[in-house]
């Protein structure tokens, strides 16, 4: 097992005269919860995005176990086992809450003719069961994912990006707009899924508590650039990190 789960090198990234990442390195380990905070408009999702083969970055590599994985395309990162979830829902609301997740692990399982040919949600029922189950959703699993509240139709999206088994996930804002009370059961059920599958995740979150409580490490972006990565009590006591972001 390599002991970089996630590399990332000098990666950077202009829209036009907007340089979105200017600079950004960093190394996430194995098994590791990585938060990634900053203002609004610091780069936080062109980075997600530039790992993840959606946009093509202007220049930097990316290691994923060792491998050189700059080049590949999201649906080759998805198979080679990283996953993510987005800013902004994903789910079809017209579909029921356990369909959603099935679609999801069958998008990740490939082409049209592979789902053709093969037994229609072979292991996905019971699979999607136990994730909605662990996200203590199991009773809305027949409901249309229109009917549940954005905070509920959060957690299907988180859980939809956790049916492909992903060993590394990239989580876009997970608790945008999601309730306190909601916010706190989305930390727990991160900490747990992390401790019994042992999956290495990187966290965008603008909620403090949510982040220093859930985080091995943490880097804050400023403007398109790296200001620390520390712990939550290193990133606590910064002052450059007070002075620029948490001080406002
Ligand atoms: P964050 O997720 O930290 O809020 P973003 O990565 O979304 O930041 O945006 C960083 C900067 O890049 C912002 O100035 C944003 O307006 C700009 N930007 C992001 N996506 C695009 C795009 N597709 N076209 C042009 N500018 C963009
Ligand atoms: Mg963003």
């Amino acid at each position: 097992m390599s002991l970089i789960t996630l590399k990332v090198s000098n990666l950077k990234k202009s829209y036009g005269a907007i340089q979105a990442v200017k600079e950004v390195s960093f190394q996430v380990k194995p098994g590791e919860i990585f938060g990634v905070i900053g203002p609004n408009g610091s780069g936080k999702t062109t980075l997600f995005n530039s790992i993840l083969g959606q946009i093509n970055s202007d220049f930097g590599e990316i290691i994923f176990n060792d491998q050189n994985v700059s080049k590949l395309s999201a649906l080759e990162l998805s198979r080679l086992g990283i996953g993510r979830t987005f800013q902004t829902l994903q789910v079809f609301e017209k579909m029921s809450v356990r369909d959603n997740l099935i679609v999801a692990a069958q998008e990740h399982q490939g082409t049209m003719w592979s789902r053709i040919f093969s037994p229609p949600n072979s292991g996905l029922d019971s699979k999607a069961n136990d994730l909605l189950e662990k996200f203590h959703i199991a009773h809305m699993a027949d409901l249309m994912a229109g009917q549940l509240s954005y905070g509920q139709q959060k957690l299907v999206d988180i859980a939809m990006a956790f049916m492909s088994d992903p060993t590394l996930i990239l989580l876009d804002e997970p608790c945008a707009g999601v309730n306190p009370h909601l916010v706190s059961d989305i930390g727990a059920l991160l900490k747990r899924l992390n401790e019994e599958k042992g999956g290495t995740f990187v966290v965008i979150e603008h909620n403090m508590d949510f982040i220093m409580n859930l985080c091995h490490r943490i880097m804050v972006m400023v403007e398109g650039e790296v200001l620390a990565i520390g712990t939550p009590d290193e990133i606590r006591s910064n002052k450059q990190v007070l002075q620029a972001y948490l001080g406002n």
